[in-house]
Order: C-alpha cells, then sequence, then structure tokens
C-alpha cells in the first residue's frame, strides 16, 4: 500500500471533462512533473490550480488540478486529481504520463480499499459507496447514502457495545469470583440482558429485509403455460411506465426483463415467455433455469387462463410455486369463465384481461399490500444493505439463540460467554472490524476502476 495509485475515475468516453485521481505519497511530486503552472509541492491542502499537462515540450492539454493532502482526504493519503477536457485521447494521455512518471494503475476500488484499510471508512461504508454508485432508484440512492453517512455502522456499533459489556461483566465473575462488590452473573441475570440484544438484532434485519427491497427492487417471474396472456400482461405493465424492454445477458432463450416503478420501487420482472418454444413447457419449467428463477423471486405472478379448463400444466405449476409469495392472475376475463376456480387453493387471487386493461390497477395494488410498499415510505432508510450484511446479522442472531438455550439448560457460564463473544465477533464482521484478505479482495474488486 505504499506505493502511488493512478486511474481514470470519470466514464471513458466523450464528455466535457474527465478526473484522473492520484493517491498516495508521490501523489503531488508525480504530477507536478507534468504540469507547468504553479509548483504543485508549494501549495496549501484543498487547493485547485489552473495549468497545463506537458509531456516535456508539448502542451497535451489545459487543466484544473486539486490538491488534497493527507490525512483529510478519502484514502487519507494525498490526493491530487486531474480535471482535464474529456474524451478517450486526452484522458488516456494525462493518464499515460501520471503512470509513466511512477504511479501504478489502480485495481478495480483500490482507493475505497485503502479508505478502507487506513481506518478512514469501515466497510458497511465502502459498500455503501459501491451501492451509491450503482444506484437506480430512489430509495436505493437514499438507503446507501444512510450507509455512507455512518449511520448504519452505528446502530451495529451500539449494538457490539451491549455485546461487549455483557461480556466484560460475566469475565470479571470469572475472573474475580472472591470479589463481594461485583454482581454476581448467574445465567439469570443474563438471560433478560441477551433477549434485549436478540430483539434489538430482529428488528434490524426485519427493517434490513425490507430495505433490501427497497434498494434491489422486488425480482418478479411472470409464469404460465403458453398463450395465456404472460406477454400481453407485461407489456401492459410496461406500456403504462413507458419502460424498456430488454433481453437478459446470457439467457439462451429468449427471457425478456423488464423494469417498473411501484410506490417508488423497483419492480424487475421477467418473462418466461421464451419457454413457450418447448413443447412440453413444465418439462421445461422442471429444468434447472426456469427453476432457479422461480427460488430467487421475491414475488410470481402466475398467469392462467379464465376461458380455459385448468390443464395438468397449470396444475403443476400452482404447484411447484405454492411456497413462494404468488400472486394468481387468472387473465382474458373478458371471455367466457371457464376455469374451475373453486380448485385454487391460492389466497392472492385477481382477474385481468389484457384488452381493455381490466385488473391491471388491482394486479400494482395487490404488489403494494403484499410488500407493505406503502409503509416503507416512511422508513429512515438506515438499514444493511446486502446480503453480506444481513447474512451475518441472521448469523449473530441464531448465536444468540443457542446463547439463551444454553442458559436455559444451565450450561456453565463460561461456555455461555465463548458463544457471546462468538457474536460479538460476528457483529464485528458486519462493519469490517475483522476480515479476511480475500474477502476484502472478492469485496473491492467489484467496484468500478477510479473508485
Ligand atoms: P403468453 O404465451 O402467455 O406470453 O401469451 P401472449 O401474451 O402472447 O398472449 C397469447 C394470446 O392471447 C395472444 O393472441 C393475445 O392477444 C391473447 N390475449 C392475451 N391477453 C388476453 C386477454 O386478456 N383477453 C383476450 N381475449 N385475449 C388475450
Amino acid at each position: 500500500m505504499n506505493d502511488t495509485i493512478a486511474a481514470i475515475s470519470t466514464t471513458l468516453g466523450v464528455g466535457a471533462i474527465s478526473i484522473i485521481r492520484v493517491s498516495g505519497k508521490e501523489a503531488i511530486k508525480i504530477v507536478n512533473k507534468i504540469f507547468k503552472g504553479k509548483d504543485l509541492t508549494k501549495v496549501d491542502s484543498h487547493t485547485i490550480h489552473y495549468g497545463h499537462i506537458i509531456n516535456k515540450t508539448e502542451i497535451i492539454d489545459e487543466v484544473l488540478v486539486s490538491v488534497m493532502k493527507s490525512p483529510k482526504t478519502f484514502t487519507t493519503e494525498d490526493i491530487v486529481e486531474i480535471n482535464c477536457h474529456g474524451g478517450i485521447a486526452t484522458t488516456n494521455k494525462v493518464l499515460e504520463l501520471v503512470i509513466h512518471h511512477g504511479a501504478r494503475l489502480a485495481e478495480a476500488g483500490e482507493f475505497t480499499k485503502r479508505a478502507f484499510l487506513n481506518g478512514r471508512i469501515d466497510l458497511i461504508e465502502a459498500e455503501s459507496v459501491m451501492n451509491l454508485i450503482s444506484s437506480k432508484s430512489e430509495s436505493n440512492r437514499k438507503v446507501s447514502i444512510q450507509g455512507i453517512r455512518g449511520y448504519v455502522s452505528q446502530i451495529i456499533k451500539n449494538l457490539r457495545q451491549e455485546v461487549l459489556e455483557l461480556l466484560a461483566t460475566i469475565e470479571v465473575n470469572i475472573d474475580y469470583p472472591e470479589y463481594e462488590d461485583i454482581e454476581v452473573m448467574t445465567n439469570n441475570k443474563i438471560k433478560p440482558k441477551i433477549l434485549k440484544i436478540k430483539e434489538k438484532l430482529k428488528k434490524i434485519i426485519q427493517e434490513s429485509e425490507d430495505g433490501k427491497i427497497l434498494s434491489n427492487g422486488i425480482k418478479t417471474i411472470i409464469v404460465g403455460r403458453p398463450n395465456v396472456g404472460k406477454s400481453s400482461i407485461l407489456n401492459r405493465l410496461l406500456e403504462e411506465e413507458r419502460a424498456i424492454v430488454t433481453d437478459i445477458e446470457g439467457t439462451t432463450r429468449d427471457t425478456v426483463e423488464g423494469h417498473i416503478t411501484v410506490y417508488g420501487v423497483p419492480l424487475n420482472i421477467i418473462d418466461t415467455a421464451g419457454i413457450r418454444e418447448a413443447k412440453d413447457l413444465v418439462e421445461k419449467i422442471g429444468v434447472e433455469k426456469s427453476l432457479s428463477l422461480i427460488e430467487e423471486a421475491d414475488l410470481i405472478i402466475l398467469v392462467l387462463n379464465n376461458n380455459e379448463k385448468l390443464t395438468i400444466d397449470d396444475y403443476k405449476i400452482l404447484e411447484i410455486c405454492k411456497d413462494k409469495k404468488t400472486i394468481v392472475v387468472i387473465n382474458k376475463s373478458d371471455l367466457e369463465e371457464k376455469i374451475e376456480i373453486d380448485k385454487i387453493s391460492y389466497k392472492n387471487i385477481i382477474y385481468t384481461n389484457t384488452i381493455d386493461l381490466d385488473g391491471m390497477n388491482q394486479l400494482k395494488e395487490k404488489i403494494i399490500e403484499l410488500f407493505h410498499l406503502n409503509q416503507l415510505e416512511q422508513k429512515d432508510y438506515a438499514c444493511l444493505n446486502n446480503i453480506r450484511q444481513i447474512s451475518l446479522a441472521k448469523i449473530a442472531y441464531q448465536i444468540l439463540e443457542e446463547v439463551e438455550k444454553a442458559i436455559q439448560e444451565n450450561i456453565p457460564i463460561d461456555m455461555v460467554e465463548i458463544d457471546i463473544r462468538r457474536a460479538w465477533e460476528t457483529l464485528g464482521e458486519i462493519i469490517g472490524e475483522t476480515y479476511t484478505e480475500e474477502l476484502i479482495d472478492q469485496l473491492f474488486s467489484q467496484f468500478c476502476l477510479g473508485k
């Protein structure tokens, strides 16, 4: 981490301005070698300077250079940012010169990685930076900025503190049992404290699950046998929202995906209509891909034809989806009702027709109801914001459940203490108090270059 790194921090393409960011001990010295203007080694921190980037005698570009000195910078190291004219040729040339004069090309996410390793931000804050950059929705943006501002980390830190205090009192008991003035910690005394911590953690997990929907949207899949009207339903939903239909990369069949927003929450809808080419749909549904789509989905829109009796395929699909959050849509309500509705034991059933759009609003209302979207609006958006964080919180919760059980069974207190410590460590992993090198490398490599 002692070398100086550089990267283009803006999108590489045609634009008015590009920024090349340089961070490290030599940052100012390196840029100064190719800068014609003030002597950058003598300027104050957090100042911006007009001048030219030069290659020996040739002027490469007219630029503004910001100088930010350690430690009050994003990475805590010296940082220089060169604002040059946008466009591929100029930006690449400036970067090339910076590298030629001693900087190394930064890896993806390396600036943020340094910010983390130098203690400037914790892991939740770092991940929130990544989230913010890739935010496509207003709700995702809100969750990410709360993360960056440290609110979420604070919630975890407070909880850890409570666990730590409990650990400390237990340890005093174990280490100095002869002291008369210390409260004797018995399993009975620990129990209410554990329950309180557990309750708080449970609330965090629940709010974070809601928050996950806010940030990632609701993964929705439309299933049903051929010709029941799946594509028509997707198209109707999309038309209203003027959304874009795109092919999903990497799928062999032309599964179609669209995005709409319901109550500010993105709904990513996958239409499995592509599967209709197969002779036997259910056989196809049986293939891993369709099943895993159903498995991964937050919501299933299961479409049936009002104008036909239920078929074996319909029954099979109804069976496959029975444990998932599903809305059964009886489509073609404009045609005569032939479906045996009393044979469908699902709770959420609505009728639609895609010709005069009957039922489209009810479908959206149902989604709002199922995901409490109208209540999510009042959220403060301070929640764990990815699967890594949420699953660690769940592990910590499970450990506390074990602790509770151990207390009930009167397991000796020093044994219980080991588990409480484990819960404390797991909570620490969420904010990156403890981490492995592989995790950090893997995590930051998902960042974009220059961040
Ligand atoms: P998919 O194979 O399930 O995606 O079904 P499509 O959306 O391609 O629709 C199959 C056929 O049913 C098309 O001819 C549609 O025009 C027709 N269709 C779709 N929805 C309705 C509806 O609500 N009422 C009627 N009468 N026809 C519909």
